[in-house]
């Protein structure tokens, strides 16, 4: 009898105790070879595949495991791998795929950028001379080892060929669709071969449809999926996307393809859409319904109803169940906490946890709520523990609710504001610093391990933090840096450091998430109102500035990145989270100021990323981000400067909004982007203050001093001296320490050269 089924949309990589990270590190670090990082990571593979099958769950994901990321692996299996690799065709091995990632000596890594409005970041593909070829059908590999290791008929999944192109660059607007028509062939090709090898559904992620681009190439679509159900007759194709809702919503669920996937959590239009419009009836609907980017536990009756309300448009048999994206997007499992309180544990879900919510929802789908009333029960249960335990705070509740725009505003306006901070730091043309944080070498990760564990007291592991500072005070004094950091050495994270400070935050052990490779971060919870009790960093700044009589910057991170880059509780709405944030930061800024901290530094490189999919949402969403910014940086006086950072390069469109947060001096990763960026202040007239990251920290390349000079000498071209200044494009955390002091050498020497120059 035909049925719901249920699916995922893709597992997370990293392994519950991100063995995937350390398997991939050592393999970097010289300390395992490629065997080892291979035979490790089949193993983490087969491991999600089985914990999928024991789930219980219909259709498995494959193919979307990657050593680095899925877009990379795109790029691998046509042979997209720029020029400077030295790449000479065939598969594309292991180390080259890390080149590309990474960089090597003689040739920078591709650009890196978040995955829509994710944290997560994906290698852009370069396709400037690309002839691009089938050097490896991954999706087919993997299919094949599900089938033969673990008796899973897989559904492999695969960047599809309109969302790849849109993501790459290398190519005028008008060569695209002669692009497209090199790539199609190969997928194409790609489909049969699993076709042959008795795959039935494939799914191919097209979220690009998922955005305002999408009627710019619904055409294409059109063309794309005719062609490949044509060729490929045998294949049911998923037409998947994500985020939010599907744009030209008629004309894709008009495709000539077997499934169309939406996402009915973040598109918080589809089910609207779907009653107007209806669905095709010889079209499988995969119906996002369970949150693949939050980590609370779903309110499984509510879940019901919606799936209830789909039904009516789709029958039983043409509908799969599934989360809203790939659950890569949330922590692997809650089984390990052992420390978060009980009744916020019970209110989560991780990707485990959400796959098997999937699979009662389709159980109750296809029986009926009572057929899985005990996993129904335990949802509401704990959802209503954690409601009423949800801690409120009256006090902050009435400071959020009357909130001016004048509570905003900074007394002076920037003119002033900068003849104040010139006198009173008297800094050199060009000056340089850094964007917070210092290496943090195994021996910091081990010794806050070891504090945590409680092998160590608090009162060693303050002496511990205080000797790096001290050690780093002096290394930024010898390099003649103009303005200090002291390092966040005492920071694990930079939102889940605060998380852990804050009120209305908890914390998890091991809710980790990748960011870029095999970075991960590990998101806070927000699950109350959000307030200051105490300082947080004013010791540590305090600690470094009286070691030197440079000016230390004060390091803290924004409300609008604290809130993106934590999991906010449904209950809670964002724009008055975030103004709560902004209030317990400025209390925070209010201290370091009054410690004698003049110059503090508030990141914002999340406020890009969680730009809604829908530009006629972006107003909303700057404005409530730039106001909870100015928030907290609203009451310093005037010789106080603030600083902002940002780690993404395209920011064209938004500079009204970075205007708007009226920081005296911002920061900008640039450099990945291979000075791209310096065109935006062209037409721009930025008078604020302003430094692009004169090389790429991601990678643990040296740069000349001739290339950072470029870089430094191509800025000024379209900002002024006088605006200017010099720094690497991101924190220095994941590098070690001789790279980070040879970078910032030639940074230094870089910087005094231009200097005699302009
Ligand atoms: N101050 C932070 C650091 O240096 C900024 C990190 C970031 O931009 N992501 O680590
Ligand atoms: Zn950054």
């Amino acid at each position: 009898m035909s049925k719901v089924i249920s699916s995922s949309l893709g597992y997370p990589r990293i392994g519950e105790m991100r063995e995937w990270k350390r398997a991939l590190e050592n393999y970097w670090n010289g300390e395992s070879t490629q065997e080892e990082l291979i035979a490790k990571t089949d193993e983490i593979r087969l491991n999600n595949l089985k914990k999928q099958k024991e789930f219980g769950l219909d259709l498995i994901p494959v193919g979307e495991f990657s050593l680095y990321d899925h877009v990379l692996d795109t790029s691998a299996t046509f042979g997209i791998v720029p020029e400077r690799y030295n790449y000479k065709g065939g598969k594309v091995d292991v180390d080259t795929y890390f080149a590309m990632a990474r960089g090597v000596k003689d040739a920078v890594a591709s650009e890196m950028t978040k995955w829509f409005n994710t944290n997560y970041h994906y290698m852009v593909p370069e396709l400037d001379h690309a002839k691009p070829e089938l050097v490896e059908n991954r999706a087919l590999a993997y299919y094949k080892e599900a089938k033969e290791k673990l008796g899973i008929d897989g559904k492999p999944v695969i960047l599809g060929p309109i969302t790849y192109l849109k993501l790459s660059k290398g190519y005028e607007p008008e060569q695209f669709a002669s692009l497209l028509n090199q790539f199609v062939p190969l997928y194409v090709q790609i489909l049969k071969e699993l076709a042959e090898a008795g795959a039935t559904w494939v799914q191919i992620d097209e979220p690009i449809f998922s955005t305002n681009a999408s009627s710019e190439v619904i055409e294409y679509a059109k063309e794309v999926y005719g062609t490949f159900s044509k060729e490929v007759p045998g294949i049911k194709i998923i037409f998947q996307t994500y985020f939010e809702r599907l744009f030209n919503y008629k004309e894709i669920t008009e495709l000539p393809v077997a499934a169309i996937g939406i996402d009915f959590v973040h598109g918080k239009e589809s089910l609207a859409q779907l009653k107007e419009n209806g669905f095709p009836k010889d079209k499988v609907l995969a119906a996002g319904v369970i949150d693949g980017r939050n980590v609370w536990r779903a309110d499984l009756d509510a879940k019901f109803d919606l799936v209830e309300a789909i039904k009516e448009h789709v029958s039983e048999d043409r509908l799969i169940i599934q989360p809203s994206c790939s659950v890569l997007h949330v922590p692997v499992s809650k089984k390990p906490e052992e420390k978060l309180d009980s009744v916020i544990l019970g209110g989560l879900s991780f990707a485990d946890e959400k796959l098997q919510e999937i699979v009662s929802l389709t159980k109750a789908a296809n029986e009926g709520r009572e057929a899985a009333k005990a996993a129904f029960e335990d949802s509401k249960k704990a959802l209503e523990a954690v409601n009423a335990s949800h801690r409120s705070n009256e006090d902050v509740k009435k400071s959020t609710a009357n909130l001016t725009a004048a509570d905003a505003e900074r007394a002076q306006p920037f003119a002033e504001r900068i003849k104040a901070q010139d006198e009173r730091f008297n800094l050199p043309l060009l000056p340089t610093t850094t964007i917070g944080s210092l290496p943090q070498t195994a021996v910091v990760k081990q010794t806050r391990t070891k504090w945590r564990k409680g092998e160590i007291s608090d009162a060693q592991y303050e002496t511990f933090v205080k000797d790096n500072i001290k050690k780093w005070v002096e290394i930024q004094e010898e390099l003649d840096i103009d303005v200090l950091v002291h390092g966040e050495f005492e920071r694990n994270d930079m939102v889940e450091y605060f998380g852990e400070k804050l009120k209305g935050f908890g914390v998890t052990q091991y809710g980790w998430v990748q960011s870029y490779g095999s970075r991960c971060v590990k998101p806070p919870l927000i699950f109350g109102d959000v307030y200051w009790e105490e300082p947080i960093t004013v010791k540590e700044s305090v600690y470094a500035q009286s070691l030197t009589s440079r000016p230390m910057k004060g390091m803290l991170t924004g409300p609008c990145t604290i809130l993106n880059w934590s999991f906010v509780h449904d209950n809670a709405s964002e724009a008055t989270v975030m103004n709560q944030i902004g209030l317990a930061i400025r209390k925070e800024i209010e201290a370091l100021e009054e410690a004698g901290i003049k110059i503090i530094q508030v990141d914002e490189p999340a406020l890009r990323e969680g730009l809604p999919l829908d530009k006629t949402k972006w107003e909303e969403y700057l404005d409530a981000a730039a106001y909870a910014f100015r928030l907290s940086t609203a009451t310093v006086q005037a010789d106080t400067q603030i600083h902002t950072h940002m780690c993404y390069s395209n920011f064209k469109d938004i500079f009204d909004a970075i205007d708007a947060l009226d920081a005296d001096v911002i920061s900008i990763e640039t450099s990945r982007s291979h000075g791209e960026l310096v065109q935006t202040f062209e037409d721009n007239t930025y008078t604020k203050e302003i430094g692009l990251g004169v090389y790429d920290i991601h990678s643990p390349r040296v740069p000349s001093v001739g290339e950072v000079k470029h870089n430094i000498t191509r800025a000024l071209n379209t900002i002024s001296p006088k605006q200017f200044w010099v720094n690497p494009d991101c924190g220095l955390k994941t590098r070690k320490e001789k790279e980070t002091i040879d970078a910032l050498k030639v940074m230094v020497q870089a910087a005094k050269e231009a200097r005699e120059e302009v």
